[in-house]
């Protein structure tokens, strides 16, 4: 069992949290940086427990308060062993805020995990107006030989996906090889999932999974191969009122068994061996 998107520096109480974690079946932790300091945080948290690993990056919502300077401290830190990940990273629309610039720093983050080789952790979510953004992609996609993805965006549409957009990003660095990387609390469609695949990307579900009857469908097409389980603690919590941490993983990897009519072991050492391959083979 694998936690591979968790924000434990926000806890105050860490290592009991951890501990819980290990002591329920989790083998490995993920532990993900939301700004510099953040990201410090993260590093030095894992440096203290063997199968904890840091991903450090800037988040697509807070990259109002930074500066290109602050991606060069990010990828200082990326260079770090204990580093495994670039992110969170990604494009937030939901709140239609500082748009363009995400894009901008996602494609920063999309170079050091190029150069670093280090697999990108991005958070995709709502969907953009902007149709200056909608011209610029068009160019990429244009450039995109790939039908499964530029012949079924629709760009007539009045909005653009922040996953759209983010393949886009991810392949118009493209030359030798695309970055490798999780799309991170996964609740996209069928549609995302195949070009997520396609793209060599791996796809990650929360908790949310135990609630939504959509995401349900979307894990029953999920190949196990791109198949990895997170909890995005503290935020995302499955039980309602009550906290989230790494140890309720367990529950996502529960509904998954329910959901694949799989062994919970074995979907557990799935989840691991992906974790492996994503993260601690480069
Ligand atoms: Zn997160």
């Amino acid at each position: 069992m694998v936690d591979s998107h968790a924000h434990i520096q926000m806890f105050d109480d860490v290592d009991d949290v951890i501990q819980r974690a290990f002591e329920s079946g989790i083998k490995y932790i993920l532990c993900v940086g939301l700004n510099p300091d953040d990201s410090k945080n993260v590093l030095d948290i894992a440096y203290r427990f063997d199968d904890v690993f840091a991903a450090v990056g800037i988040h697509p919502l807070f990259v109002e308060n930074f500066s290109d300077r602050d991606i060069r401290l990010i990828e200082d830190l990326a260079r770090d062993p204990k580093v495994v990940a670039i992110g969170e990273t990604g494009l937030d629309f939901f709140k239609g805020k500082n748009e363009e610039k995400q894009i901008d720093f996602f494609r920063l983050h999309i170079h050091i995990s190029k150069i670093l080789r280090k697999p990108l952790v991005v958070h995709t979510r709502g969907f953009t107006e902007s149709e200056k953004i909608k011209g610029k992609i068009k160019k990429d996609v244009d450039r995109i030989e790939f039908s499964l993805y530029s012949e079924t965006i629709d760009f007539k549409n009045f909005t653009l996906s922040a996953f759209d957009v983010a393949v886009a990003c991810i392949y118009s660095d493209y030359d030798d090889r695309i970055p490798r990387g999780v799309f991170h609390c996964f609740s996209w469609g069928e549609r995302e999932l195949r070009i997520a695949r396609a793209i060599g990307f791996f796809v990650s579900f929360s908790g949310m999974i135990t609630f939504s009857k959509k995401l349900k469908l979307v894990v029953e097409k999920t190949p196990f191969d791109i198949l990895l389980t997170e909890t995005d603690s503290p935020f995302l919590s499955p039980r309602r009122g009550e906290r989230n941490e790494p140890a309720n993983a367990k529950l996502v990897i529960d509904e998954l068994a329910k959901i694949k009519n799989m062994n919970y072991n074995k979907i557990g050492e799935i989840v691991a061996d992906n974790f492996r391959k994503l993260f601690l083979s480069s």
